[in-house]
This record gives structure tokens, sequence and C-alpha cells, in this order.
């Protein structure tokens, strides 16, 4: 089973539950709705950037 993290909201989606999805750089991006994928398209660079967890 695959699981894959929404980049927008963080939570963690598995792939067949997936609402939404989006390819972004070679990468594929799972999404829990299709309000997050619509999110993820308008900036992707802006969550894309999931390998650095940076916390202030
Ligand atoms: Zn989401």
């Amino acid at each position: 089973m695959a699981m894959h993290k929404d980049p927008v909201c963080g939570m963690h989606v598995e792939e067949k539950d997936a609402a939404a999805r989006s390819e972004f750089r070679g990468k594929t991006y799972y999404f829990c709705s299709s309000g997050c994928k619509e999110k993820f398209q308008v900036n992707p660079e802006r969550y894309a950037t999931e390998t650095a967890p940076a916390r202030s």
C-alpha cells in the first residue's frame, strides 16, 4: 500500500483513495480533495518543497 502526503494540507493519502493527483517536475502528488489539488496547481513550487521540514 502506498501512502503519500498531501502537500497542501499535510494529510496522508492512500494512493487508491486519493481524490486527485498532479504531476510536478516528474513527481506525482496525491491529494485528499480536488480543492487541495487546485491550491497546489496555483502555486506548486510553494508546496513541492516537502523535503525540508522547515519549522520556525
Ligand atoms: Zn488535502
